[in-house]
């Protein structure tokens, strides 16, 4: 047996409205008929370079951006016939982080709160200041708090409604890595009590630490939607880092190796497809090319080197 998925996104297109006077054809398509589930229960990582479409498919989810065509489901609600269950459904945490610098944190919790139509006495300002870690600044003015306090401050304003799907969106472009730190934790914690997490980055290594499940947008098409070990398993190429005795002159070159790049002066690192060679045959080949080996790592594709794959990018 099967749960329903979390989001159910199917064939979903949009294009922007063109600039002023121009033909409706030249209006951006920033996603091209994109579909994809998000299971229930998981972290699910959107990931795509910028400008891929990720925040055009957040936005459409959040009501705030008109799609062109296709249909999106939310816990089951479909986003045209029962938008106001689809949003109750889901928390958003947007990429750019807007607040009325006047309000305080508790304000901000309080006023969202009315916002969904929470009664005084069910709403959650105090347990969710506390969950965020923000308990301390109950009363300062938001335009006071750092820049990873506000984007803790928009998770709890995202959970206000205890909605069962959280989404950030780039939530860690421009936080420094002990807030980065801070913020995963929460996320982690969340997810752990039952929140499904959806988050789109392109931190390749973020996702591939958090997410169970990575989908990979790039020029409005989805090119990739698997867990997150098959994805890092896809990697067909190995590297393999060699230190000779001596200087080394010239980078070595034969047809096995994808590429070879000197990393120092006598330290190389060789990348070949683990399908058709080992390292056995490379070390091999430099020993044949005169160079005396003396230490010798290899490491697994990453995630990284998946997506420069997959995108032709790099
Ligand atoms: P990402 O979040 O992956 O960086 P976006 O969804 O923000 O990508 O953007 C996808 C494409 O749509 C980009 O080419 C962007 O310039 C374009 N775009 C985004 N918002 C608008 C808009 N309001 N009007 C026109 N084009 C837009
Ligand atoms: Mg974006």
């Amino acid at each position: 047996m099967s749960t329903p998925p979390a989001i159910s996104i199917n064939n979903v297109v949009k294009r922007y409205a063109p600039p002023k006077g121009a033909d409706a054809s030249e209006g951006k398509l920033a996603l091209k008929g994109v579909s994809f589930d998000v299971p229930e229960g998981g972290i699910f990582g959107l990931l795509g370079p910028n400008g891929a479409g990720k925040s055009t498919l957040i936005n459409i989810l959040a009501g705030l951006v008109t799609k062109t065509s296709g249909s999106a489901n939310i816990w089951g609600f479909d986003i045209d016939e029962q938008p106001r269950n689809a949003k109750r459904s889901i928390g958003i945490v947007p990429q750019e982080i807007v607040f009325d610098p006047f309000f305080t944190p508790y304000e901000v919790l309080q006023n969202q709160a009315g916002f969904y139509g929470i009664p005084e006495a069910l709403r959650r300002s105090e347990e969710l200041l506390a969950a965020v870690r923000l308990a301390d600044k109950r009363n300062a003015y938001a335009r006071t708090l750092s820049g990873g306090m506000k984007r803790r401050l928009l998770v709890a304003k995202a959970m206000v409604h205890s909605p069962p799907i959280l989404v950030l969106d780039e939530p860690t472009a421009g936080v420094d890595v002990e807030l980065r730190r801070q913020l995963w934790e929460l996320v982690t914690e969340l997810n752990r009590e039952g929140v499904t997490v959806v988050l789109t980055t392109h931190y390749l290594e973020e996702a591939e630490e958090l997410c169970d499940r990575i989908a990979i947008i790039n020029h409005g098409e989805l090119i990739a939607n698997k867990p997150t070990k098959d994805l890092v398993g896809m990697a067909r190429e190995k590297v393999v880092a060699v230190t000779v005795a001596g200087e080394i002159s010239k980078a070595p070159s034969h047809e096995t190796f994808s590429r070879c790049e000197l990393t120092g002066e006598q330290t190389i690192e060789i990348t070949y497809d683990k399908d058709k060679n080992t390292a056995g045959q490379v070390l091999g080949i430099l020993q044949d090319q005169g160079f005396a080996i003396e230490d010798v790592t290899t490491r697994e594709a990453d995630l990284e080197d998946v997506f420069v794959q997959l995108t032709g990018a790099g």
